[in-house]
């Protein structure tokens, strides 16, 4: 098996893990991208990737789990820069792109992408990214050029790249106000409450929410 198709074998494997057990059909269905062949999920088996019980129920070995969270770290990633930084817009432009660019990404260059980045939790879907070395290491070489609100020191400022949160309510509340990719805020005091300025406005934020805004440190 080509290492391509086993990356995106795995990855389909690994995806569908998220939401509940995966039997042999789902990976066969019809609605999918890549649907895999009787050939190619032998394949899997044979380098001991996946095993599959008697009743169809397909279930990723630790060697598969990992290359499996390795796919879509570098997905999830792709999907980040691709949408946060190259600011492409159109949706089915972002997955394609991403699932070219997972195949050619290196570790180090997941990583220096990841950092570059600030770490991020969730792809602009709102699934989880799955934590690389490089998010415990806090490694200094390549400093974060995006970091959340409320790692910036009072009189710091920069321009919202995105928001983090899936809480809908939460984000339309903040754009009604003004807090949007693009709009520039400056921390004006941190202690006793977080308290930005942005446009003509003023205004006291809490720190969970600081946090799900994450800046271009300009
Ligand atoms: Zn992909
Ligand atoms: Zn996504
Ligand atoms: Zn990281």
């Amino acid at each position: 098996m080509n290492r391509e198709d086993r990356e995106e074998a795995m990855e389909l494997i690994g995806t569908l893990g998220e939401k509940g057990e995966v039997f042999l059909k789902d990976l066969q269905a019809r609605g999918l991208n890549h649907p895999l062949t009787q050939e190619q999920i032998s394949l899997l088996q044979e380098e001991k990737m996946i095993v599959i019980d008697p009743r169809g129920k397909v279930q990723a070995t630790e060697k598969g789990k990992s290359l499996s969270e390795e796919i879509i770290r570098r997905h999830r990633l792709a999907e980040r820069l691709i949408s946060d930084v190259l600011i492409l817009r159109e949706k089915n432009k972002i997955e394609e792109s991403a699932c070219d660019l997972e195949h050619v990404m290196s570790p180090q260059l997941t990583d220096s992408i990841c950092t570059l980045l600030g770490h991020p939790t969730s792809c602009p879907h709102g699934k989880r990214i799955p934590r690389g070395t490089c998010c415990s290491e806090k490694r200094t070489q390549i400093e974060s050029l995006i970091r959340s609100l409320d790692k910036l020191d009072p009189g710091g400022q920069g321009v919202i790249a995105y928001i983090s949160t899936r809480d809908h309510q939460l984000l339309d509340q903040l754009t009604s106000m003004g807090l949007f990719p693009g709009t520039r805020v400056k921390v004006h005091q941190k202690q006793p409450a977080l308290v930005i300025l942005f446009e003509e406005t003023t205004l006291a934020l809490d720190k969970e929410i600081a946090r799900e805004i994450h800046v271009w440190r300009k």
